[in-house]
């Protein structure tokens, strides 16, 4: 029992929200616990006959757990003419894996429409959960013994159900000083507001939330001090940080010490890339011997160290499946699972039954060890597209390792992007100096690469950053290239930057190599004209 020795969560009800408190349990439900019994004649409920059901069977050919390569690492460019290659190919000839889902099976224990097309348990279906359940267990390892999973419609659904069920109007929520702007617009109608915690390389500063907590002054927020945090720990969105196990221990021993929440949106948890070597420097290989091996390279969850049952975990499919199958789950303990489901049957009670049928079907059919194969050959994927642009930018510009020591990259490796050829005198002599126009730290996961421009290294530079910041983003997109403007990630009233600094988040989630490519050049030529202008 990989539970066993394990502490029982404590009890944290005191954070429920009014609005959560005043959920009262269905009045249906009492009658469920006679629903499964042998003969009963079901006349409770207004549930349509599945014979009505127009679908007696949903078939779908689902892609096999290895239709990806396990190892990206290649040491010549031509590693990716091969990947172009193998990209167009995977487009043509997938190998699949015929699934069926009958609408009567032969055992009515087996997936079937008649239960998952049906008005179904805000838990969801009990194949769906049981799967959960042992991945939860086996991958994130909670610390306490009484764990539980519940479905929600995808993390923005999962996030609006943690505010709703822990804030009331007037409440703060502690997030990192640049932050996933949704979650925030989850939040403002409630009157439920940020509270930014300044960031360094590996994402929330746990010097800087001890200072935020321990220097919280009721009197001048007009706010109680914040019970709640919300964390995107792995390819935080949009700084693309990391946070390894020892800044996630001193965060939760915080919390712990100021009886704080943790909501841990963690939708890139499996696309953690590892560390950038440059083209020339890299080696083929295989990463890791086997699933085991990987899996324990990845950074631990929350869970792995909360012995309390105050971390909310908030899983997604969208960046392993599909983002339009709308579904993902919570991690929590029992009692909060509890409130969640409450919410869960008065708005979305469970995700639609065709999305989850067809997911859980697909994970039946690869169980727990093809799903860990996909996961881990999807975070190679990532890795070949976070090198491919990487690579493309160090074409374009002359990169220069430099040592960042303050602000949100302190502590990090970072690249400074020059003009090409430094040797070559025109920018120089333009310029009289020699400056960077803008520095990035390569991310280690997710799908972001953010990029903080010198606005001050431009000549016409005067304490306007944030217009400069837009008028290079009207460039770029009038040349046909769409980066998102650093305003938008910004989780203070007024802009967190540095007096000079300005931001862009690029994907490289989505594009086709080559245009990738071409856009890097586009950025190049666009930047270039915009820091020569006077
Ligand atoms: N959280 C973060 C940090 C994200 O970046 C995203 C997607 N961009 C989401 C949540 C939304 O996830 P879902 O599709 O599961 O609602």
């Amino acid at each position: 029992d990989l539970n066993e020795h394990k502490p029982k969560a404590i009890d944290l009800s005191h954070h429920l929200s009014n609005v959560s408190k005043a959920r009262k349990t269905s009045p249906l439900k009492g009658l469920q616990r006679y629903l499964g019994r042998e003969g009963m004649v079901q006349m409770a409920g207004g549930l349509p006959s599945p014979a009505y059901f127009p679908f007696s069977e949903l078939s779908a050919e689902g892609l096999i757990p290895d239709s990806f390569p396990l190892s990206s690492t290649t040491s010549s460019s031509s590693a990716f003419s091969w990947l172009f290659k193998l990209f167009q190919g995977l487009k043509t000839q997938e190998k699949t894996t015929h699934l069926t889902i009958p609408k009567y099976p032969v055992n009515p224990n087996d997936l079937n429409l008649a239960v998952s097309l049906q008005y179904g348990l805000a838990k969801g279906l009990p194949q769906l959960q049981k799967i959960l359940d042992e991945f939860v267990l086996k991958v994130y390892k909670p610390a306490y013994a009484d764990s539980v999973t519940l479905i929600h419609a995808g993390n923005t659904d999962g996030w609006y159900k943690c505010v709703q069920t822990f804030c009331n109007p007037g409440d703060g929520v502690l997030v990192s000083e640049w932050t996933y702007p949704s979650a925030i617009a989850s939040m403002a109608p409630y009157n439920v507001k940020p509270v930014a915690v300044p960031m360094d390389g590996q994402g929330m500063s746990s010097a800087g939330l001890r200072k935020v907590l321990s220097e919280w002054d009721e009197g001048a927020t007009s706010m109680t001090r914040p019970g709640l945090m919300y964390i995107v720990p792995v390819g935080q969105n949009p700084t693309g940080a990391t946070m390894c196990v020892k800044r996630k221990q001193e965060i939760y021993d915080i919390c712990v010490e100021f009886d704080v929440l943790i909501a841990e949106d963690d939708p890139y948890y499996f696309l953690q890339e590892g560390p950038y070597v440059r083209k020339t420097e890299r080696s083929a290989s295989v990463q890791f011997n086997s699933d085991e091996e990987y899996l324990s390279h990845l950074a631990p969850s929350f869970l792995s160290i909360d012995y309390q049952g105050r971390v909310i975990r908030l899983d997604s499919f969208s960046k392993t499946i599909s983002p339009g199958c709308r579904l993902g789950w919570f991690t929590c303990n029992p009692i909060f699972a509890e409130r969640l489901e409450r919410q869960g049957e008065t708005s979305t009670q469970a995700p639609c039954g065709y999305g989850q049928s067809l997911v859980t079907v697909l994970l039946l059919n690869w169980g727990y060890d093809g799903y860990v194969r996909w996961l881990r050959a999807l975070g190679s994927q990532y890795q070949l597209r976070r090198n491919f642009i990487l690579d493309c930018l160090g074409d374009e510009f002359h990169l220069k390792l430099d040592y960042e020591t303050s602000g949100v990259w302190s502590g990090c490796d970072t690249y400074r992007a020059y003009d090409k050829a430094p040797g070559d005198a025109t920018f120089n002599e333009k310029h009289a100096v020699f400056k960077p126009m803008f520095s990035l730290v390569p991310p280690t996961s997710g799908m972001f690469i953010w990029l903080q421009l010198h606005l001050d290294n431009h000549p016409s530079f005067n304490c306007d950053e944030e217009t400069l910041e837009m008028q290079l983003w009207v460039d770029l997109a009038e040349a046909g290239v769409l980066f998102a403007p650093g305003w938008m990630f910004s989780a203070k009233e007024s802009n967190t930057d540095a007096p000079g600094k300005g931001h862009f988040r690029m994907s490289f989630s989505n594009a086709e190599f080559e245009d990738m490519r071409k856009a890097i050049a586009t950025f190049g030529a666009v930047i270039r004209k915009f820091f020569e202008k006077h």
